[in-house]
């Protein structure tokens, strides 16, 4: 049967991936400003919370024996370890929401992303890239909530998420948030008005 374009089915599934520090986070929450219908998935995770970070609105802070549950219960769309800890995106809500027409973001790494490339190839992939890698050096020490360990294991993951960039549809350069953000909405507007998915 053919479905009428005037009843979209389902919600998409946007994928936004990038170094630490290019800004995904707040192209995220501008994203929400510009599009409508829009959720972003809130990750579990095994890192501890940063000083102004809220449970259950940036993450769900959990120990490493409730995320192994979880892995263990089959209860992640994705995991990955980044960083010496565990991240995933719980499968459950993410899928009710696509279900209600809702579309749903993930902010995840690389790794997460491929695993969900290969359950939903018609998801979109968006890479968020700072300006220069001396910009995100910058962004990341002046945020300040990295020790020097840290900022260099995430300076070294940044050259190999940059490297993995072209496996994604869609690059964008983040210099200016709202540059960046409207761009970003204006992908979403556009995979939105394909032929394929109306
Ligand atoms: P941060 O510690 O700076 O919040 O996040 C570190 C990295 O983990 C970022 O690249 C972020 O996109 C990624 N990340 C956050 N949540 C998830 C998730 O649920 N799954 C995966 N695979 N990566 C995530």
């Amino acid at each position: 049967m053919t479905r009428s374009f005037y009843e979209r089915e389902k919600g998409l599934l946007i994928v936004i991936s990038g170094p630490s520090g290019a800004g995904k986070g707040t192209i995220c929450k501008e994203l929400l400003k510009r599009q409508k219908n829009l959720e972003i998935s809130v990750s579990a995770t095994t890192r501890d919370p940063r000083n102004g970070e809220i449970e259950g609105k940036n993450y769900c802070f959990i120990n490493k024996e409730s995320f192994l549950d979880m892995i263990g219960n089959n209860e992640f769309l994705e995991y990955a370890k980044v960083y010496d800890n565990y991240y995933g995106t719980p499968k459950k809500r993410v899928l009710e929401k696509m279900e209600q027409g809702i579309d749903v973001i993930l902010e995840i790494d690389i790794q997460g992303a491929s695993q969900v490339r290969a359950n939903y190839p018609e998801g979109i992939y968006i890479f968020i890239v700072p300006p220069s890698l001396k910009e995100l050096k910058k962004r990341i020490t002046d945020r300040g909530t990295e020790n020097q360990d840290q900022l260099d294991k995430r300076m070294n993951c940044a050259y190999e998420e940059i490297r993995n960039a072209t496996k994604y549809s869609y690059i964008v350069i983040n210099d200016t948030v709202s540059v960046a953000a409207n761009q970003v909405s204006a992908i979403i507007t556009a995979e939105k008005c394909r032929s394929e998915r109306l």
